[in-house]
């Protein structure tokens, strides 16, 4: 129980890490996606005032008195279809760059939607066992200091300081001759001294202590 005390966070700390890193994946691919649809905006309008500007150059080809400058406004209107030309090709290309960051963004949108719904279950399932747990581990300690009323103070000790090292196994009953902490064989000298019920008998291999199972 007190394990879970420990691992319950850890994991939502692990959940949480990987929710957040989908979730710059996504603000990334966003921020990408603004970038080129500004682009593609400023696109959009180099075109339109390339459309304007030959509108003029057209209504000025109208008013001009001499023929070098019908030819001169001529070439300026060549010159500017060319630009829009361009800016149109470019524009091309960049709509197929936004059309394909959005389709990422909804992927990576998706994919956080889906996280979060995980982690928002497994967050709350989990705060409602953390406290189940503590409730529990809080009882256990009243049973716990109940149950050590009594045991000589060096004996609890030693009872203290394997419980970590021991994984929190320290009392074993023995079954047949074996230890039921580790497994190894009693010798018939520890099983006379543990019948006769007089002393504490540790196990001479995982010096557990051991007793006789009603
Ligand atoms: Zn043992």
């Amino acid at each position: 129980m007190r394990r879970d005390l420990v691992s319950i966070p850890q994991e939502r700390e692990r959940r949480e890490t990987r929710l957040r890193a989908l979730e710059s994946q996504a603000a990334e691919k966003r921020s990408g996606l603004q970038k080129r649809e500004v682009e593609l905006r400023s696109n959009e309008v180099g075109i339109k005032e390339g459309d304007q500007e030959i509108k003029k150059l057209q209504e000025r080809l109208n008013t001009v008195k001499n023929n070098a400058e019908y030819q001169a406004i001529l070439l300026q209107i060549e010159s500017v279809k060319k630009q829009i030309s361009e800016l149109e090709n470019e524009g091309l290309q960049l709509m197929e760059v936004v059309e394909g960051l959005r389709g990422e963004l909804a992927s990576a949108s998706e994919a956080v939607a889906e996280e979060r719904a995980v982690f928002e279950q497994f967050e709350s399932e989990s705060n409602e066992l953390l406290a189940q747990r503590e409730g529990e581990v809080a009882a256990m300690q009243g049973e716990r200091s109940a149950a050590a009323d009594g045991v000589p103070p060096e004996l609890l000790a030693e009872y203290e300081r394997m419980f970590d090292a021991r994984s929190n196994l320290v009392v074993c009953p023995v079954e047949g001759a074996t230890c039921t902490g580790c497994y190894i064989s009693i010798p018939p000298n520890l099983q006379v001294k543990l019948r006769a019920g007089t002393a504490v008998v540790r196990c001479d291999a995982c010096q557990r202590i051991l007793y006789y199972p009603d």
